[in-house]
């Protein structure tokens, strides 16, 4: 469709709010804490979430991991905290250091790990950390449709059944985690963002592009081009192979990890696996 600005910004919210409520993702009186980076897709999330916040209602809290990337993360945090300060939201920030005592850079210089697996798994941790300590209910992400789809195909290719339920919430020991964006492509959000003024020009992180998700990307975007509607394709053919799975596919029994006591599926979680000696490795409280 070819909207103007104002019809673009409705449908942008109007899809967020028919996901939330199509598939009961917040519930009225839930906190709901948002994976904030200052990036645009959470950027975008949190204003569309203050935004309509009341009509359900829930409360807000924008939580911010700081993973110590060096001319990357400090601007992005700035710039959270600003957005955060203008529609009034509570910010609260978690960093690496604090949490797992070192930085990122710091890690990947010892590790021989690609960066964004690294990241991934630690950032999964702290925020989790984050958000129980605020007593959230739901953990909302800014994941749009694009990268929905780049999940599904790369699931697809990993061959391994079990990664359709990764981050569904498939747990019940883990914070249930939403992505009310989902159904909205990059493009809208980079035109949402642009056309309310959110937007800030932001440097990008200096390890993207290692990650073989960077190339799906690219694909995924050529593919959309002249085909559109592919990665709403893709994305829906994971939703309904998840649904027909749940109930007849067993996820592995989760246990407590043995050095920090966090759910885990094997004897050591992937956080004690990589870091060994950490602060947090004494045992979860
Ligand atoms: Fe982390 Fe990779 Fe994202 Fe950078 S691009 S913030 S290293 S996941």
């Amino acid at each position: 469709m070819h909207l103007c600005s104002a019809h673009l910004i409705e449908q942008v919210i109007g899809l967020t709010r028919q996901r939330i409520k199509s598939e009961d993702l917040i519930h009225p009186g839930d906190r709901v804490g948002i994976a904030f980076s200052g990036g645009k897709d959470s950027t975008v999330l949190l204003s569309i979430l203050a935004r309509i916040k009341d009509e359900f209602p829930f409360s807000l809290v924008a939580l911010t991991i700081d993973e110590g990337i060096s001319g990357y993360r400090e601007e992005t945090i700035r710039v959270a905290k600003t957005i955060t300060g203008t529609l009034g939201i509570q910010l609260d920030i978690l960093s690496f250091r604090e949490y797992f005592g070192r930085d990122l850079d710091e890690i990947i210089r010892n590790s021989g790990k690609k960066p964004c697996t690294i990241c991934g798994i630690l950032r999964r941790r702290a925020l989790e950390e984050l958000a129980e300590g605020h007593h959230i209910s739901v953990l909302a992400t800014g994941h749009n449709l694009d990268d929905h789809a780049q999940t599904a195909v790369m699931n697809a290719l990993s061959g391994d059944v079990k990664k359709v339920f990764t981050g569904t919430g498939f747990s019940p020991r883990f914070i249930r985690r939403v992505k009310p964006l989902d159904r909205v492509l990059e493009r809208e959000i980079v035109l949402y963002g642009i056309l309310t003024g959110i937007f800030h020009d932001l440097p990008e992180c200096p390890y993207a592009g290692t990650a073989m998700r960077s190339e799906v990307r690219q694909m995924l975007s050529g593919l959309e081009q002249d085909h559109p509607g592919i990665m709403r394709n893709a994305a829906k053919g994971e939703e309904k192979l998840r649904k027909k799975l749940a109930g007849k596919y067993h996820m592995e029994e989760l246990r407590s990890c043995r050095i920090c006591g966090w759910p885990a599926v094997a004897d050591v979680c992937p956080v004690c696996e990589m870091l060994g000696d950490w602060p947090g490795a004494s045992g979860r409280t």
